[in-house]
């Protein structure tokens, strides 16, 4: 097959994320990546500005990342987890709840991000039927939010960006509140929180869980926001008897510039997700924590154990290679190494702010955002990005990047420097 070939035929038969079938953009075709690059079949090098979403932290093609890969595939690639376990199994759990925000107790394995999104609304739900509170099987979210693409993740998504009309009628239906508007850093007034505590003051019997993502909204709208909003959710959930689930896919394992989103606000969650860096992009493997409280409580009710047991459950080759990312996450030190990529993108940025078609520029650890007063073009914006030589996927008014971690000063002038120049050429 020759590239074209190849292309001609992706074109035609492959659905790409978010992409029409007729008459799609262009997919680049990638032949191999190593570190910070990524490279076209042309031989174009790319200096990847997006850790492919936001899960290769330390690069691509890592040594020792290949190597715990390697190992484990020849003891064994995957056995079932039902009455079955293994060392991978366990010292992963043991490294998660180390790291972990204070009292996560208990870890439960699965595929994705958003299947871990699933499996803590179904936690919370058990935890109040085993309450004999059949009542709260509703979950509090803030608009902007982004929590996958699955049924009930879907569901605590923004209602306009997760387009929920579509659906309407079939999806569960959630309370929303305004998304947190005091900026990170900012401190928060009481009428920020005035719709939040309307909501939970009227309905507190009907609710299970608030779910949010801590620190940094992502996907929804790259949104940074101020940790006492962060602190008086822990609160109100408190008092008015509301389980809260931290979802840590995007900013866990350092991305913010702390370990975890929480960090920033010295709050623990009663039910966290993680994933996406978890593997440092090798494979796609998630996994929810609890604290002993909410574990003990969804096992002590009808029917006694928890309901949810995917095929790839624990499997060895995605825990060997999460230990081996874990390690290295360990080794780096975050505020150090978040920190010189977080002040080069705020110097770097730093032109593009007051430009005419430039709402805002903001930076938070190795997160970089441009927004725009209008949508980007993706076909000449995408193509301008390539040109530079660099990667950097732009959605809506949001141009951002989130360099993997492990960048070089040169490398993410590169990147900054074409955010500078595209942005400055919009057409
Ligand atoms: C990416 C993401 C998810 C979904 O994870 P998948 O692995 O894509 O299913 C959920 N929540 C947040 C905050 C995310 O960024």
């Amino acid at each position: 097959m020759t590239t074209k070939e190849m292309l001609d035929y992706d074109r035609q038969h492959i659905w790409h994320p978010y992409t029409s079938v007729i008459n799609p953009l262009p997919a680049y075709p990638v032949k191999r990546a190593e570190g910070v690059y990524i490279e076209l079949e042309d031989g174009t090098r790319l200096v990847d500005g997006m850790s492919s979403w936001w899960c290769v932290v330390h690069g691509y093609n890592h040594p020792v990342l290949n190597e715990a890969v390697e190992r484990q595939v020849r003891d064994m690639s995957h056995v079932m987890f039902g009455g079955l376990t293994h060392r991978p199994a366990v010292e992963l759990a043991e490294k998660l709840l180390g790291m972990a925000p204070e009292g996560m107790n208990h870890v439960f394995y699965c595929d994705s991000g958003s299947v871990a999104v699933e499996v803590a609304m179904k936690m919370a739900l058990q935890y109040w039927h085993a309450a004999g509170q059949d009542t709260k099987r509703y979950f509090v979210a803030p608009r902007r939010g982004y929590h996958g693409d699955t049924w009930n993740a879907m569901s605590v998504c923004d209602p306009v960006t997760g387009m929920h009309s579509i659906f309407r009628g079939t999806l569960p239906m959630q309370f929303f509140v305004p998304r947190p508007e005091p900026r990170y850093g900012e401190p928060c007034r009481a009428e920020d929180l005035e719709e939040l505590r309307t909501c939970v003051k009227n309905n507190h019997t009907r609710i299970a869980a608030m779910i949010l993502e801590p620190t940094v909204q992502g996907t929804g709208g790259m949104w940074f926001y101020s940790v006492d909003y962060l602190r008086e959710v822990r609160r109100l959930c408190d008092e008015y008897g509301i389980l809260l689930i931290c979802d840590e896919i995007a900013t866990g394992f350092g991305r913010t510039g702390r370990l975890w989103g929480v960090s920033h606000a010295g709050i623990s969650p009663d039910i966290m997700c993680v994933g996406k860096a978890i593997t440092g992009g090798y494979m796609s493997f998630a996994a929810v924590m609890t604290t002993n409280r909410v574990a003990v409580q969804v096992c002590s009710g009808e029917p006694g154990v928890f309901m949810h047991g995917p095929t790839f459950m624990g499997n060895p080759l995605a825990c060997a290679v999460a230990n081996a990312s874990l390690d290295l996450i360990k080794g780096y030190d975050i505020p150090v190494m978040i920190g010189r990529i977080e002040a080069q993108l705020r110097k770097e940025l730093q032109p593009l702010q007051g430009m005419p078609n430039v709402e805002d520029v903001r930076v938070l650890g190795a997160i970089g955002v441009v927004e725009l007063k209008n949508p980007v073009d993706m076909a000449w914006i995408q193509a301008a990005f390539v040109r530079e030589g660099v990667w950097v996927r732009p959605f809506g008014r949001l141009v951002y990047t989130m360099p993997p971690f492990v960048i070089q000063e040169k490398e993410l002038r590169k990147l900054t420097k074409a955010l500078v120049r595209v942005v400055s050429n919009l057409r």
